[in-house]
């Protein structure tokens, strides 16, 4: 069976058991605190199982994009140089919500493998949950065990410790017991020797887990506590690749269809065989893997970048560089050649990739070389660093720096270091790492009290679109503490209409008000594993009150002039520029508005201001909203919707309109795009490789916008002396200036001849040195031509002149060269000594430097101190 066949079977199975088949969500994670990544299959349909939302069909199955290279599920350090692990994979499941249990899901599963992928019982094992001691108290898995009892003898079913048979998706959430399912593809002869279950769970190559089904029964609370969830559920994952491993007979994820394509493209470019030389065979392994996760991120609209998400994407991609650059000798960007293998062998399956080809290579591309300019520099930061260390021991806090401040890697460090026969003090890295990642987890960590639930009410209703105020009753409630925002309390109501953040919107603002009259204020609103939480620095007295809540107006008002402005700014690109166009990302604040959008090249001004006035002829135009709120998506779709890579979408969804185009849309707008007023483009620029943003305004804004131009147009208007053409006369101004600029020049050197004259009579010998230290009225090259001239031809002239200029101080040495020779003299050191004084530092070399600081008033010390130094 081929990859495809393999897919298309597991899911045709469990559509047969009455599941409904749904598309992979989006691996990059919007709205979860908790998670940047989906780690696993059932990180989508956590609000399912904590009972946040019901999913149309109680049983379902997938194929999920998964990436495991953060948090609590990190394998990115295993890749490349094991066989069976990933960053990023599918996983295929079957779920249950509150539906069937233990028994269906083992006998499914059992019938699934031996049936209809056939493979042999001799090669499997499964592993139940032997139960716990510790705090949490667990009973063994008993009734899993009986189930297998039916399919499998009991010498293939172990017992699993918490580690392996207890599934936690993160610190806190749904978990339960889980059975793990694991094949044993040795050869007879290696059987032979070791039994299989003495290698199950024990990090072997050839006898891996390839299913986990997890009996979901308990939600795992911040206090660490377990609470019984209020169904039970079934949530398998089983590696595709794995599987595909299995099916294929063959010993390694890579050597499966899934992998062979990409290698064999790795091998062709980089004329690199696999399967010759370990570490050749690792950098191969890496680049094959990583480059599915870099694609696979930019399709869903997750780019590499310095923070977040994107800051882990980009650390993905140079893994991926560093083991080319270093193991297969390439220098030049080469990984986006294998993004065309990918797409092509993946599109079916992810049609994202074929769309979006194009861009996925560009932006690798554009990575790779500017990672490659990095290590190039790295490579000569390196040689100095190597030119300045005495003995073998580069300082550690050296190489760290080459780290973070220039992205280059240490561990190639260390491997430059080695052949050049050096070393680095590793104890002293790591503590310069350890400090830097304790700064930075005490700027994130967010600790959170668990939920104080005031009412059962699941169903949170958002009244929003239609009115600013309702009367709101307060479901549950908790204390979060963050060090950059402090104390502040989360809210949780039967109704809102708050608007959370979410589609590029900010959250809305506004107030609570009890009947006392008391008023909390709401700062912002988010939302959560699908719950609306309103966050207040303080806590209402009454808290079972019934309160008015209230939406600050103006900012809606404002935030949705520039929501419909992004969408017909979006219109108007694709109208403009070509259906190329894509949303990339937006940010829809009360004061601007903020698109990035696919296009390969700058936006010029005469197709700017086509898409400006594009926007406001429909402002003109009076368009008035028209808005659906429970369209099934294949409907929405066949209107025209558009739906964004990287969306998750349910499957009913909120449509709006304004003329002619349809959109996909949960933000709000305004009623009638005359509302808008105006819009205006204040900038656009590239963000990456083939995206482009816009910044825009519209409504008071723009009249701000003109307003401060014209003030300050206004003012440099009267300090030209009210001109009639105030750009001629600055034009003037500016050719005066240059003129003069050349006079002082002029004069400053004839002045230097002069002082040069008579300094000559000021050197006094001491100690056999013709000594002079001064404070000069030149600037830095006058001083310098100073230096030189008046050591022309002498052997013994040491000389320390002062300048200052603006608050700032130069100190320059002179020292013969003989007189360097002959006493050791440095004038680097010099400066760099009496530097202090000045509150500075510098350097040069030994015959002559110069130090800049910002202390006048240690001028006359640091001469002082020069010429007790010569005496
Ligand atoms: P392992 O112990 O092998 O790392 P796991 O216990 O982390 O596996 P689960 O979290 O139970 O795995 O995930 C379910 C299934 O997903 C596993 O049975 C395995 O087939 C697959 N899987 C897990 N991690 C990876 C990975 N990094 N790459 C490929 N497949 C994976
Ligand atoms: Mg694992």
């Amino acid at each position: 069976m081929n990859a495809q066949d393999i897919r298309s079977t597991f899911l045709s199975f469990f559509e047969k058991k009455k599941h409904s088949i749904v598309q992979s969500a989006p691996m990059v994670l919007k709205d979860d605190p908790t998670l940047m990544f989906v780690n696993s299959g059932m990180a989508p349909f956590k609000e399912y199982f904590l009972g946040n939302a019901e999913p149309k069909n109680k049983r379902l199955t997938d194929t999920q994009k998964c990436l495991r290279v953060s948090g609590k599920h990190n394998d990115l350090e295993e890749v490349g140089y094991d066989t069976y692990h990933h960053t990023l994979f599918e996983m295929l499941g079957n779920w249950s919500f509150g539906d069937y249990f233990k028994k269906e899901a083992i006998a499914w599963a059992w019938e699934l493998l031996t049936e209809i992928y056939k493979i042999d019982k001799d090669i499997l094992y499964v592993t139940v949950f032997e139960g716990s001691n510790d705090s949490d108290n667990l009973d063994m898995d008993t009734e899993a065990y009986d189930i297998w009892k039916q399919f499998i003898s009991e010498d293939r079913i172990l017992k699993g410790n918490k580690k392996d048979n207890f599934w936690e998706m993160g610190e806190q959430g749904p978990c339960g017991p889980c059975s793990e399912i694991h094949v044993d593809i040795r050869t007879p002869e290696e059987k032979a020797k070791v039994d299989g279950k003495d290698l199950v769970n024990m990090d072997h190559p050839q006898v891996v887990e390839i299913w986990n089904l997890v009996f979901m029964q308990y939600n795992r609370k911040a206090n660490g506590s377990l609470d019984d969830l209020p169904n039970k559920h079934i949530d398998t994952g089983m590696g595709f690749e794995r599987l595909c491993m299995v099916l294929q007979d063959v010993k390694s994820n890579y050597d499966t269809d899934v992998f062979k394509p990409i290698i064999s493209e790795i091998e062709t470019i980089t004329d690199k065989e696999y399967n010759k030389d370990e570490k050749i065979d690792i950098a191969i392994r890496v680049i094959s893997d990583h480059v599915r996760a870099v694609a696979f991120s930019i399709a869903d609209g997750q780019l590499p970048s310095n923070t977040g998400a994107g800051y882990v994407i980009r650390r993905i991609l140079r893994r991926a560089v560093r083991y080319g650059f270093t193991f297969l000798d390439k220098k030049e960007p080469f990984i986006y050649r294998l993004v065309a293998v990918l797409s092509n062998k993946m599109g079916a399956a992810f049609p994202e990739l074929k769309v979006q080809k194009q861009l996925i290579e560009n932006v690798i591309k554009e990575e790779e070389t500017s990672f490659l300019r990095t290590l190039d520099q790295g490579l000569l930061l390196l040689d100095r660093i190597i030119e300045t260390t005495k003995g073998t021991e580069v300082l550690g806090a050296k190489v760290f720096e080459l780290k973070d401040t220039y992205g280059f890697p240490e561990d190639l460090t260390d491997l430059i270091l080695r052949e050049k026969g050096y070393t680095y003090n590793v104890a002293e890295f790591n503590a310069e790492l350890e400090k830097q990642k304790s700064r930075g987890r005490e700027s994130s960590a967010l600790k959170s009290d668990d939920w104080t639930t005031l009412i059962d009410d699941k169903e949170q209703e958002f009244v929003g679109y239609d009115t600013l105020e309702a009367n709101v009753k307060i479901v549950k409630y908790r204390k979060v503490t963050s060090k950059k925002d402090g104390e502040m309390y989360q809210l949780v109501f039967n109704l809102t209409p708050f608007y959370a953040e979410g589609g590029g919107q900010v959250g809305d603002k506004g107030y609570l008000k009890d009947t006392a009259g008391d008023v909390v204020y709401i700062v912002n609103t988010k939302r959560e594993n699908n719950e609306i939480i309103h966050f207040a620095k303080s806590l209402p007295k009454q808290l079972t009150e019934t309160f008015k809540a209230t939406v600050d107006a103006k900012q809606r008002y404002r935030t949705e002039c520039n929501h419909t402005a992004t969408h017909l700014l979006h219109q108007g690109l694709r109208e403009i520029l070509g259906t190329h166009v894509e949303q990339k990302g937006s940010a829809v604040h009360s004061k601007y508005l903020r698109f990035d959008f696919s296009h390969f090249s700058k936006v010029t001004v005469e197709q700017l201001r086509e898409v400006e006035d594009f926007v406001n002829r429909r402002i003109e135009g009076k368009l008035q909203l028209e808005e659906n709120r429970n369209v099934p998506m294949d409907k929405a779709k066949e209107d025209g919707a558009m739906a964004l890579f990287g969306e998750k979408y349910g499957d009913a969804v909120r449509t709006i309109r304004f003329g002619k185009s349809i959109e996909l849309c949960g933000g709000t707008h305004v009623k009638n795009t005359s509302d808008i007023w105006h819009f205006k483009i204040k900038s656009e620029a590239a963000v990456a490789s083939g995206i482009r943003r816009i910044e825009a305004i519209t409504s008071d804004a723009v009249r701000d916008y003109y307003d401060e131009n014209s003030k300050v147009y206004s003012e440099m208007k009267s300090l030209l002396n009210n001109a009639k053409n105030p750009k001629d006369a600055l034009v003037k101004l500016q050719n005066e200036n240059t003129d003069l600029k050349k006079q002082i020049e002029g004069l400053l050197k004839d002045k230097a001849k002069n002082i040069i004259g008579d300094l000559k009579d000021e050197l006094t010998e001491i100690n056999g040195i013709q000594f002079l230290a001064k404070k000069l009225d030149l600037d830095a090259s006058g001083i310098k031509d100073a230096c030189f001239k008046l050591g022309e031809n002498k052997t013994n002239v040491f000389l320390l002149f002062a300048t200052e200029q603006n608050e700032k101080v130069l100190l320059s040495c002179y020292i013969s060269k003989e007189l360097v020779l002959e006493k050791s003299l440095d004038a680097g050191k010099v400066v760099r000594e009496l530097g202090k004084h000045i509150q500075g530092g510098g350097g040069g070399q030994p015959f002559f430097a110069t130090a800049g600081g910002k202390n006048p008033a240690g001028i006359e010390k640091a001469l002082s101190e020069g010429k007790s130094y010569i005496e």
